[in-house]
């Protein structure tokens, strides 16, 4: 009887988090049959770059992905031996499994189990890793249309833990999860190598996360970023959860400012309502887009100033203004991005927004009324896409902004491959009366042709 109830339950979790029919690798063969050709070639046309150097010399970018698992990485060395066993890389606090005194936390976080393929806790972290893994190495290598491959960058995101501001000290207690930055360089580098060997032209580039109130921030930023730029990456990119880092960015010390302006790095902070991640009511206001003028504004001791991206563009919840008043988060994003003087340094990302009825927001991109053109970069907040529950395909064909057959194709991909469903959306979507699609800038890279 429990073994019943156990498979009724464990359809249920992947009706909402995975709901897949096979491994990435499948899709291929899956597409290949007759029935399939014309979503075959509906999926082919969205690597068709048009605004793109003849050269080929430019890279497609995922700026937004998670490394996650379970915090029990047994396997792990199975799949990548160079990656040290101890410290565990991923920490997720036991919350997430009382079901007992945290029941919805407790399905949350199977659905998102689920979602991310992973079936046993215990071999979680490896479970993870090889999931993503397979998504990138079956990724699609098709022409642009200039005849050159189009070539991903995927950018994979650390999470730093809690830190209280006073001390500077990590409070496992208020910690969610925590990806520890070494551990994700020594996943990318693993992958790396795999891709090449595989003969693969995608790449991997590792986004480390250091908290500002450590006391010893501004050494380790050094420390890591050299690790991450001896692998031969160009874009130093460092990430904040302020929410559920408690990080207020306008109390943050000026000289983690300057020391990442000095080294070239990349902020990329969340804004708008953190729903995923736990995080106490009172910080959420930390996600206010208003808070990182402070980062915007400072200078090494050479004069440079630092590249910020706004993940999400401030996509949901409120925050208040400078008069003091509640407005949409997504307004305090428009109006930081109207700042003449923060232009070729403020970015925001796409990450999450098809999802949830806020595709609106796509919709000033492609229509480029905004002065946001050029300056929106791609991001699929993997494995948010996997997320059965949240797939928009319905709403997107009824909203009119995919067409039936692209509907099909894009629910034919998301169970083989979510990562590539996510790209492949929004590059199917158009507006204006299926006139506009996104343009092809939002999809490049920041050191691509194209960005200021
Ligand atoms: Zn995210």
């Amino acid at each position: 009887m429990f073994y019943f109830v156990q498979r009724f339950f464990g359809k249920i979790i992947r009706l909402f988090g995975g709901n897949f029919s096979g491994t990435p690798e499948e899709l291929e063969q899956v597409l290949g049959r007759e029935e399939n050709a014309c979503y075959a070639r509906l999926i082919e046309q969205t690597f068709q770059f048009e605004q793109v150097p003849d050269s080929g010399d430019y890279w497609v970018a995922d700026y937004h992905m998670h490394i996650h698992g379970t915090g029990r990485n047994a396997g792990v060395d199975l799949f990548c031996p160079a990656i040290p066993l101890c410290p565990p890389g991923v920490l997720l606090t036991g919350k997430r499994f009382n079901w007992l005194r945290h029941p919805f936390l407790y399905l949350q976080t199977k659905v998102f189990l689920s979602a991310s393929g992973i079936e046993n806790v215990c071999f979680g972290d490896a479970e993870y890793l090889q999931r993503l893994y397979r998504q990138i190495e079956h990724f699609p290598v098709h022409n642009d249309t200039h005849g050159n491959p189009v070539r991903f960058r995927f950018f994979v995101f650390a999470m730093a833990p809690f830190r209280d501001r006073d001390t500077g000290d990590v409070n496992f207690d208020k910690t969610d999860i925590c990806v520890d930055s070494d551990y994700v360089i020594s996943v990318a580098d693993c992958f790396n190598r795999k891709l090449e060997m595989a003969g693969i032209p995608h790449r991997v580039v590792p986004v480390i996360s250091v908290h500002p109130y450590r006391k010893d921030a501004e050494k380790e930023l050094v420390r890591l970023g050299n690790r991450v730029a001896a692998q031969g990456h160009d874009e130093i990119l460092v990430k904040w959860l302020p929410p559920s880092m408690g990080i207020d960015p306008e109390t943050v010390r000026s000289s983690y400012y300057e020391t990442m302006a000095e080294q070239g790095m990349v902020l990329v902070s969340h804004t708008g309502k953190e729903h995923s991640a736990i995080s106490d009511k009172e910080c959420q206001e930390f996600g206010n887009p208003l808070k990182l003028c402070k980062a915007l504004e400072a200078r090494s001791a050479g004069g440079k100033q630092l590249k910020v991206i706004m993940a999400h563009s401030g996509r949901k919840g409120v925050n208040f203004d400078d008069a003091g008043k509640r407005v949409s988060s997504y307004e305090l994003f428009r109006k930081m991005m109207a700042t003449g003087d923060y232009r070729g340094r403020l970015f925001g990302d796409m990450s999450a927004i098809p999802y949830m009825a806020t595709e609106h927001i796509l919709r000033d991109i492609a229509i480029g009324n905004l002065g946001l053109e050029g300056r929106m970069l791609n991001g699929s907040d993997y494995p948010v896409p996997a997320g059965h529950i949240i797939k928009p395909t319905r709403h997107l064909y009824k909203m009119k902004l995919i067409s039936r057959q692209q509907k099909k194709a894009l629910d034919l991909v998301y169970r083989y491959n979510p990562l590539l469903f996510d790209f492949v959306m929004k590059r199917m979507l158009h507006f204006a009366g299926q006139q506009v699609p996104l343009p092809d800038s939002a999809f490049l890279s920041m050191t691509s042709f194209g960005r200021e």
